[in-house]
C-alpha cells in the first residue's frame, strides 16, 4: 500500500507512480531474462567446437592410429580452434559495444576506390566457389568511415553470401547515391531468408533452422555486428529477401559533406 509510505501524495499521483514501479520491474525482468537466455546461447556456441576439439584429440593422441588419419584429425582440430577464436573476437567486439568501449576513428574516404581494394582481396574466395561477383561503383562518392570497422561489417555481409550460396550464381557489390545518402547494396542469388526468419536475423546468435542443420559454420552473430557497426556510423542496414531466389543486404548512410 503506497500511501502509508507516500502520504502526501494524492490517489492520482499514486497510482501513476504505482504503474512507473510495475513497468520498471517488468523491464528489470525481461533484462534478467535476456542476460540469461545470452549466456545460455554463448554456452552452447562455444561447447560445440570444443566438443570436436576434445573428441578428435583424444583419437588422435591413440597410438595406433595411421598418419593420414592422424593429420585429418589435426586438420579438423585447427578448423574447429579457428572458429572458436573468431566466435571469441566477435563476443569481445560485442561486449566493447555494450560497454560503449568501442571506439570508431572515422576518416575521409573515397568510397569507390575503397570498394576495389576491398573486391580485389575478397575475388579469390569467390572464384573458388565458382560465384561471380560484380562491383558497381562508378561514382565520385566520398564518406567518413572507420576503414578496419566497415571491412569488417561488408566481409561480414560478403562471407554470407558466399556461405548461402550455391556455384554458378553471382554475387554482386554496388553503390548508389541520393540527396546526399549513400547506399551499398550487396545481392545474392543464394538460398534466401523465410518471412518468418526475417525479423529476427539480426539478433545476436540467431540462426535459421536451415543453416543451423547445414551447418555451415557460422555462430549466428555476424549480423548483429554488422548492425551495430553500421549504427555506430550513423547508418542503418535493411534487408529484402526471397526464398530460393536471393537476398539483398542495404546499408545506408550519409555522404560527406564538407
Ligand atoms: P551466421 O554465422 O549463422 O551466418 P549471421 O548473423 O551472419 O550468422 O546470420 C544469421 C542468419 O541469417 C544465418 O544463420 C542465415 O540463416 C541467415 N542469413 C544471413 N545472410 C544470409 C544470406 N546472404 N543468404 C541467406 N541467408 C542468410
Amino acid at each position: 500500500d503506497f500511501s502509508v509510505h507516500f502520504p502526501k501524495m494524492g490517489n492520482d499521483e499514486l497510482s501513476e507512480l504505482s504503474q512507473s514501479i510495475t513497468i520498471l520491474a517488468n523491464d528489470l525482468k525481461h533484462l534478467k531474462e535476456e542476460r540469461s537466455e545470452f549466456l545460455a546461447s554463448i554456452s552452447h556456441e562455444l561447447r560445440t567446437p570444443l566438443t570436436y576439439i576434445k573428441g578428435y584429440a583424444d583419437i588422435a593422441k591413440r597410438e595406433n592410429i595411421a598418419d593420414k588419419d592422424r593429420d585429418h584429425y589435426l586438420e579438423i582440430i585447427f578448423e574447429e580452434s579457428e572458429k572458436l577464436s573468431d566466435m571469441i573476437t566477435d563476443l569481445f567486439n560485442l561486449a566493447k559495444i555494450d560497454r560503449n568501449t568501442f571506439v570508431i576513428n572515422r576518416v575521409n574516404v573515397q568510397l569507390c576506390n575503397y570498394l576495389h581494394t576491398l573486391y580485389e582481396k575478397v575475388l579469390p574466395a569467390f572464384k573458388e566457389k565458382k560465384i561471380e561477383l560484380e562491383l558497381n561503383c562508378r561514382e565520385n562518392i566520398n564518406v567518413r568511415i572507420d576503414p578496419m570497422r566497415f571491412e569488417q561489417l561488408l566481409l561480414n555481409l560478403l562471407n554470407n553470401a558466399l556461405k548461402y550460396s550455391e556455384p554458378y550464381t553471382k554475387t554482386s557489390l554496388s553503390v548508389k547515391e541520393e540527396k546526399g545518402k549513400v547506399r551499398i547494396m550487396i545481392t545474392d542469388e543464394g538460398s534466401g531468408i523465410s518471412t518468418e526468419d526475417l525479423p529476427f536475423i539480426f539478433e545476436r546468435f540467431y540462426r535459421t533452422e536451415k543453416s543451423r542443420s547445414r551447418d555451415s559454420g557460422g555462430s549466428g552473430l555476424g549480423l548483429s555486428i554488422v548492425k551495430e557497426l553500421i549504427e555506430a556510423h550513423g547508418g542503418n542496414i535493411e534487408v529484402a529477401s526471397e526464398p530460393g531466389k536471393g537476398s539483398t543486404f542495404t546499408l545506408i548512410f550519409k555522404e560527406m559533406t564538407e
